[in-house]
């Protein structure tokens, strides 16, 4: 055989289960486990290395790359592999950003046995254990929020923003039998709350309605839903000879944990939609974030048998009182990739009724829904993706591995830090305002005011003026680059859309606030202290930076003068 040949076999599995590819295998699994070890720093929320991404950064690489002539041994691309990985950010004590968990040790087995297989979850017969899992998964969750797993439906798909989409295809197509063949008619609507994500708004125009059909309801002070002003808004679409179809309800907003309230939702939708005659809309629980806490919809808050602290408790009640009616929903999200602990992209769309899929099917005569069909007939053609990977083995490890307690046990730390450091806040920074004090859970917003008094009710009932608002915001950004620039010991999250409030000059206005998300598994109560006390030194420098700023400029005001 010709020795520039080497077989290229060798950089696959083996197909006879030799033990010397299998060590070899494992080896290089070892290297890149390893490698990430070395990396790791716990007082960082970066791993170690150094990576220059100046203003030309993505440019030079462009200029660089190209595809070798010759492969390179595996245990060199690894090296390759971990040069990228360095200078990462990781999830450290001090990582307080966002909504971006670290993926748990079963969720990464889950993607390993998946891949070891490859199957194509397009077909229970190209990726039987992935339809294996997902119909345990889909079960699974529908038991845990309250609708029937032998009705209910769903399956994996791209991300909470592809549930949304999801819903939104078939709240239309529930409304109007043909518009899937003559396209979809102009004067529909929907509608979701002025904190809900962005998700509704993509899928208004990527559905072809525009987003000028889409209504953004006031909410109030919890970030929650006005109930009144969405059946205000629904009857003044009906009235100007609209339809509305689709109502996405958040059940936990990404920025403050606001959660709508789905039975209210309901309810009023029924009673208006009985009163002019027509369908009733589709309702959407964006519980991408949220809806992990149903982990709670059967606990003993009374007996407390995992000895969840009292205030966490308190607001672990609060949220479940909230988040147990997830059922009215007509479909709902479960982004596995945020508190399920499993890598992207592993989200969950259920729909209460499976038979709802049948709407959006390339064959209108099947019932090809996942769970309600014999092996061999179960093809996904409902959903927009092709070729789909099977994540669901990777939640299913996660909720083997966490159960039910583990859930309760991770979402129980997570609140008990944040109400450690709340309480610390408070005490230690009380210019620091908290923001969402209404909302107990894993977010904490706090925003600054110039005068350092607490601005925030008079800001919520209107009687600010837009250029102080404007002011104080300018304020909160100084803040933001600031902990931005540092953001290598920790890293916190903001956010520019805090609640619109009116203002005194008859203008809505966003607020500013900088955002803390507790996360990861190893920030544990004993670092709060830690994080107040780095937090009180980086606002005192902002205030000094901001007094700085104005007296440069009203002294070049006078000057100007
Ligand atoms: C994260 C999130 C989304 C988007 O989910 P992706 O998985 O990123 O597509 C939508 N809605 C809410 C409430 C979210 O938190």
């Amino acid at each position: 055989m010709n020795n520039n040949r080497t077989d290229v076999s060798a950089l696959f599995p083996s197909d006879d289960g030799n033990a010397e590819q299998r060590n070899h295998f494992i080896d290089l699994i070892g290297q890149i486990v390893t490698g990430v070890d070395e990396l790791k720093d716990p007082e960082s929320v970066y791993l170690k290395g150094h990576k220059e991404r100046g203003p030309h950064f993505y440019q030079e690489l462009a200029g660089n790359s190209r595809i070798p002539v010759s492969g390179s041994p595996l245990h060199e691309v690894n090296e390759e592999l971990l040069q990228l990985l360095q200078a990462h950010p990781y999830h450290t004590k001090y990582f307080l950003t966002n909504i971006l968990p670290m993926a748990s040790i079963p969720g990464v087995l889950g993607m390993i046995a998946a891949f070891m297989v490859n199957g194509n979850n397009l077909w229970d017969v190209y990726g039987p254990a992935g339809a294996e899992a997902e119909v345990k998964v889909v079960a699974m969750m529908s038991d845990l929020v309250g609708y029937n797993p032998a009705e209910s439906g769903g399956y994996t798909t791209w991300g909470g923003q592809g549930a949304i989409f999801t819903g939104l295809r078939l709240a239309i197509n529930k409304i109007d039998g043909s518009a899937a063949k003559k396209g979809v008619p102009h004067n529909l609507y929907a509608f979701c709350s002025e904190a809900a994500h962005y998700s509704l708004y993509k899928s208004m125009e990527a559905a072809g309605i525009g987003s000028n059909n889409l209504i953004k309801i006031r909410t109030y002070e919890d970030s929650s839903m006005d109930v009144d002003d969405l059946r205000e808004q629904m009857e003044n679409v009906i009235a100007n000879g609209g339809v509305p179809v689709y109502i996405v309800a958040t059940t936990g907003t990404t920025d403050a944990m606001g959660i709508d309230n789905l039975e209210h939702i309901h309810k009023m939708a029924e009673s208006l939609s009985q009163k002019h005659g027509i369908h009733r809309p589709h309702i959407h629980a964006d519980s991408a974030l949220g809806g992990f806490f149903a982990f709670f919809n059967n606990y003993n808050f009374a007996s407390n048998p995992l000895d969840i602290e009292s205030d966490a408790l308190t607001g672990l009640q609060a949220i479940q009182d909230k988040i147990r009616h997830l059922h009215f929903a007509d479909s709902l999200c479960f982004d596995f990739q945020k508190l399920g602990q499993t890598p992207y992209s592993t989200s969950l769309f259920l729909v209460k009724r499976a038979s709802d899929l049948k709407l959006v099917d390339l064959d209108p005569d099947e019932t090809p829904y996942v769970g309600h069909r014999g092996y061999g007939q179960y093809h996904t053609s409902y959903t927009l993706e092709c070729s789909r990977m099977a994540s669901s083995i990777s939640i299913y490890s996660a909720l083997l591995a966490f159960g039910i307690e583990g859930y309760q046990r991770l979402l129980a730390q997570f609140v008990e830090v944040n109400t450690a450091i709340r309480a610390l806040l408070i005490k230690e920074i009380p210019e620091a305002v908290i923001v969402n004090r209404l909302n107990p859970g894993i977010i904490t917003l706090f925003r600054l005011y110039s005068d350092r008094r607490n601005g925030f009710p008079d800001e919520y009932e209107g009687s600010r003026t837009l250029a102080e608002i404007e002011a104080d915001n300018k304020l909160n950004e100084l803040l933001f680059e600031i902990l931005g620039r540092d953001r290598g010991k920790m890293f916190f999250g903001d956010t520019k859309k805090h609640l619109y409030v009116p203002t005194a000059d008859g203008k809505r206005i966003a607020l500013y606030a900088s955002k803390l998300f507790v996360i990861s598994p190893h920030t544990k109560v004993t670092a709060a202290g830690e994080i107040v006390g780095y937090l009180k030194q980086k606002i005192a420098e902002t205030y000094e930076e901001y007094n700085r700023i104005i007296a440069e400029e009203s002294s070049h005001e006078k000057i100007y003068i």
